[in-house]
């Protein structure tokens, strides 16, 4: 098959390109390298079954493809608040594109949702049929209100045109290729760690998440493509659920190290508590995560260790804590890394 994974060279997207890759599909992997790295699917370049297209989903394509995975948006807090009006877009003209697209060339069409669809949740742990908490006008909510949309238009276009859709709610998510500036939890606390640094805990370190090992997620997105007749938003996550000072100490442990923390203030809106029902995707997909955060972590951490041990000098290479970043400060770090200028947020 002729697929899109727009994002591709993300985090996520480069997982599920070689993948697919793999799968012996030919794959076109789109992206605009705001988060995404070339170095991510170097690797995959030489391969006569991957194309790397720079692009940005906020403008039309035309591709003759047969499935598209709609991943194209930052992820971390850190990123998605840097340009919100961009996220925005990213979210809401880069899924209409998206399906403009599919509509066009008749392929089947999956979206990147998130459990921040939930917000702060009433409910838990979070089935679909749960409508969420969602503050429109908060810091978080460029990405969730955006996502929301883009799940909107996604069943808008199934209902309205027959658009063939598939919606994953991705819950955290965690893995080699996180970039050790990404600004999330795990990257940050695994950098910190290695560099025998302090750990930034946000507030009390009580708030919960439920991380989920990459290679697990992709195993779920590419059942739940595979499905059929399956147009309803599906859970996909890890519902072992830790508090985030049970994860501190977790990841120092795997690091051989004492933990070490440093307080800062909890982010607004940062959502207290967080774990998938995943009943859906057992019973549809027959599927679940088979990656204990343990060893899920092992595996991450050496990743991260090869890196510093490759990087040690790199500037940009520092983990970004979100309370301590000056905004003129993070938009030179974007300058330099060329791939983002200001006129993305007209
Ligand atoms: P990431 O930031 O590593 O990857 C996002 C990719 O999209 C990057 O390569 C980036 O350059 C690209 N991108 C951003 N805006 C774009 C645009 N306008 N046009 C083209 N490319 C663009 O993040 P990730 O963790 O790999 O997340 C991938 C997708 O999964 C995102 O849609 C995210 O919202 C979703 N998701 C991730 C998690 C998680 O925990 N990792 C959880 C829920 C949802
Ligand atoms: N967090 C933290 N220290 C960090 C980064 C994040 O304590 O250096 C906390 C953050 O406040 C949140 C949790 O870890 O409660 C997960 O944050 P992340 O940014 O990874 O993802 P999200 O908030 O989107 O789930």
């Amino acid at each position: 098959m002729r697929v899109l994974v727009t994002g591709g060279a993300g985090f996520i997207g480069s997982h599920l390109c070689e993948r697919l890759v793999r799968k012996g599909h030919e794959v076109f992997c789109l992206d605009n390298f705001f988060t995404g790295r070339r170095e991510n699917i170097r690797h995959l370049l030489d391969c006569r079954r991957f194309q790397l297209v720079r692009h940005d989903v906020c403008e039309p394509l035309l591709l003759e493809v047969e499935q598209i995975y709609n991943l194209a948006c930052p992820a971390s807090p850190v990123h998605y608040q840097y340009n919100p009006i961009k996220t925005v877009k990213s979210n809401v003209m880069g899924t209409l594109n998206m399906l403009v697209l599919a509509r066009r060339v008749g392929a089947r069409i999956l979206q990147a949702s998130t459990s921040e669809v939930y917000g702060e949740p009433m409910v838990h742990p979070q089935t679909e049929s749960y409508w969420g908490n969602v503050n429109p006008i908060g810091p978080r909510s460029c990405y969730d209100e955006g996502k929301r949309v883009a799940e909107t238009l996604m069943m808008d276009y199934h209902r309205q045109n027959g658009v063939d859709i598939r919606i994953a709610r991705i819950f955290n998510t965690y893995g080699p290729r996180m970039a050790e500036s990404d600004g999330r939890v795990v990257s940050n606390f695994i950098v910190q760690s290695l560099r025998d640094q302090p750990l930034t805990l946000y507030g009390d370190g009580s708030q919960t998440r439920s991380f989920c090992f990459v290679d697990d997620l992709v195993e779920g997105l590419v059942r739940l493509m595979q499905a059929e007749e399956l147009h309803d938003p599906v859970n996909l996550g890890n519902p072992s659920e830790f508090s985030i000072r049970q994860l501190a100490e977790q990841i120092a442990a795997c690091c051989g190290r004492e933990p070490r923390i440093t307080y800062r203030p909890l982010p607004q809106d940062d959502p207290t508590q967080r774990r998938p029902d995943i009943t859906r995707a057992r019973t549809l997909l027959s599927w679940e995560p088979t990656i204990a955060l343990r060893e899920g972590l092992e595996r991450t951490v050496r990743y991260f260790a090869g890196r510093l041990h490759r990087s040690r000098h790199s500037r940009r290479s520092q983990p970004v804590v979100l309370a301590e970043l000056p905004f003129a400060e993070r938009r030179r770090a974007y300058r330099e890394a060329g791939n983002w200028t200001d006129h993305d947020g007209l």
